[in-house]
C-alpha cells in the first residue's frame, strides 16, 4: 500500500481529542522538564534531533552525503531498507524510555506524524506492519510489547493494522543490551519464527524502537525472507551505537 493514500488524519484527531480529555482530568507532566500540562512540552519536544537526508540509502546510517555506506556498498544487506528518525540521545531517548517503561498511551501521538512523514519520503510501500516480537516470558513480565505502544496507533493512522501473529519469538534470549556486538548476532540467531504462508510475495515493514547493531532486524528479515516475503523494510524511532548503548537501558529518564 502507498501510505499517502491511506493517511487517516480523522483517526489521529479523535485519538488526540480523547487524550486531551484524559489530560484535563489527570494533568500530565513533561517527561523532561516536569512542566505540568504536557507529556512533553513544546520547548522540550522542539529539541529533538533528526537525521538529514544525508544517509545510506539502504541501511539509513548517517553519512556526509546521500549514497551508500561502505558496508552496504560491498555486501548485500537485510532488510532491504532501514529508516530511523534520529540518533538515540537527548529528548528522543527520554521519549522512547518513557513509552517503554511508563506505558503512557498518550505519548505516541507526538511521534506519529513524524514517522508517517518518514515512511512517505522513504517510499515505503508494504502489505504488513510487524513489530519485533518479544518472547512469551518477556511479554509476561512486561505485560506488553513496547513497540506496540506506538505501532498500534501508527497502524491505525495509516490504515494497516499492526500484525503481531505473523512473526513470533519462540526462543528465550538474553537481553541484547548487555551483550557485545558479536554476542548479539549469536544470541538472536534462530530466535524468531514465521507461523504462516500468508506473507509469500508480500512486502513487510518491521518496527522497533531502536536499531543498534542491526542484529535483531537482520534476524527478523532473514526468517521473513525464508518464509517467502518479497521486500523487507524496517522502521525504528532511533538509531544507537553500541558504544553509548550500554549505559542507556537503566530506565532513568530524568
Ligand atoms: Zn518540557
Ligand atoms: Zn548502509
Amino acid at each position: 500500500m502507498q501510505i499517502a493514500l491511506y493517511k487517516n488524519t480523522k483517526w489521529l484527531k479523535a485519538y488526540s481529542l480523547a487524550w486531551k480529555f484524559v489530560d484535563f482530568i489527570y494533568p500530565p507532566q513533561c517527561i523532561q522538564c516536569r512542566k505540568i500540562g504536557y507529556r512533553i512540552c513544546p520547548t522540550c519536544w522542539q529539541q529533538r534531533i533528526y537525521f538529514s537526508e544525508e544517509i545510506c540509502d539502504i541501511c539509513g546510517s548517517p553519512l556526509r552525503k546521500n549514497s551508500r555506506c561502505e558496508k552496504c556498498a560491498t555486501t548485500s544487506q537485510s532488510p532491504d531498507k532501514i529508516r530511523s528518525l534520529g540518533p538515540y540521545q537527548g529528548i528522543l531517548r527520554n521519549y522512547i524510555l518513557a513509552m517503554k517503561f511508563k506505558r503512557d498511551l498518550g505519548l505516541p501521538e507526538l511521534i506519529l506524524p513524524d514517522l508517517v512523514a518518514l515512511m512517505e519520503r522513504s517510499n515505503f510501500s508494504f502489505d504488513y506492519l510487524i513489530p519485533v516480537p518479544l518472547s512469551k516470558k518477556r511479554l509476561k513480565q512486561r505485560g506488553y510489547n513496547q513497540v506496540a505502544v506506538w505501532g498500534v496507533p501508527l497502524g491505525k493512522m495509516i490504515g494497516s493494522p499492526l500484525n503481531t501473529t505473523i512473526l513470533t519469538q519462540n526462543k528465550e534470549t538474553t537481553s541484547q543490551v548487555s551483550l557485545s556486538a558479536d554476542e548479539r548476532w549469536k544470541n538472536i540467531h534462530g530466535a524468531f519464527s514465521v507461523n504462516t504462508d500468508q506473507i509469500r510475495g508480500k512486502n513487510i515493514v518491521i518496527l522497533d524502537d531502536v536499531i543498534t547493531t542491526g542484529a535483531t532486524l537482520n534476524e527478523c528479515a532473514r526468517v521473513l525472507r525464508k518464509a517467502g516475503a518479497r521486500k523487507i523494510l524496517a522502521l525504528t524511532i532511533a538509531r544507537s551505537t553500541i558504544k553509548n548503548h550500554h549505559h542507556q537501558e537503566g530506565g532513568t529518564y530524568v
